[in-house]
């Protein structure tokens, strides 16, 4: 049984009168597996993870999510934490007043907090006793958040890159980070515009115009997102670079 199913999911914001961000969208992430998402910008990437995540304003309109095989329906953002899964936002955690080691320590003991960051390349006796906010640089935060989410070992860790704009980690960074939650044993479904970094993963799929066009292993979807043509929208309505 996949970890988490999705089946003919359609979103459309409420009120809006656009056409739908996912429209008819089915993809499978299995346990323990490394999942690359590649899509263009717009194509419904973070919409996707809001989805899956539960936040608010982001209920299926149609299709269905199961996890371990139950629906997630209805379930809120910290019910679905609960069951392992979580999610590293595209914008870096800033929380005045709270120290790094505060921040870690949330949902785990300190011992585990100091290794998880150590895993993201930081120093646990430079950082523990920093705050989480403008002080730190994006980067610095975005591996804290990292840290936090390795430490909480998920069962699916959601990762949503920044579609553009300067990119907080460096590939090795990433492929560092990926490499901890594949040994801890969490599934990652892993939001990424660099094919460099999708070549990692165990599968890919590539998201356009709100539908998995395409999955396989990621050599294969790496060099199918590079084409023009995706084949479901003629190369008309995708705005690949
Ligand atoms: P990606 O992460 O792949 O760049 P997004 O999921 O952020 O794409 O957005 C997909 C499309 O849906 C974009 O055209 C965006 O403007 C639109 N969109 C996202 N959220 C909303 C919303 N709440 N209401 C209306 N349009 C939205
Ligand atoms: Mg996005």
């Amino acid at each position: 049984m996949s970890l988490l199913s999705i089946r003919d999911l359609v979103f459309r914001p409420a009120g809006a009168s656009c056409a739908a961000i996912l429209d008819h969208l089915d993809l499978a992430i299995e346990q323990g597996e490394v999942h690359a998402l590649l899509g263009a910008n717009g194509t419904g990437k973070s919409t996707l993870a809001y989805v899956i995540m539960g936040c608010e304003g982001y209920r299926p309109s149609e299709g269905e999510l199961l996890y371990d095989g139950a629906a997630l329906a209805g379930l809120k953002i910290h019910e679905r934490a609960r069951k392992g899964i979580t999610m590293a936002w595209q914008e870096p955690v800033r929380f005045e007043g709270v120290t790094v080691a505060d921040y870690l320590s949330l949902g785990t003991e300190r011992g585990a907090a100091d290794s998880a960051l150590e895993l993201v390349g930081m120093n646990p006796a430079l950082y523990r006793d920093r705050m989480v906010d403008r002080s730190l640089s994006g980067g610095e935060r975005k591996r804290i958040e990292l840290a936090s989410l390795l430490a909480l070992k998920p069962r699916l860790a959601i990762m949503d890159e920044p579609d553009s704009g300067i990119d907080m980690l460096s590939t090795r960074d990433i492929i560092n980070v990926i490499s901890a939650f594949k040994e801890r044993g969490s599934a990652v479904l892993l939001i990424t515009h660099r094919e460099e970094i999708a070549l990692i993963a165990d599968r890919a799929s590539q998201l356009c115009n709100g539908r998995i066009i395409c999955s396989g292993t990621p050599e294969g979807v790496a060099g199918h997102y590079k084409k023009r043509h995706c084949g479901l929208c003629d190369g008309t309505e995708c705005h690949y670079v």
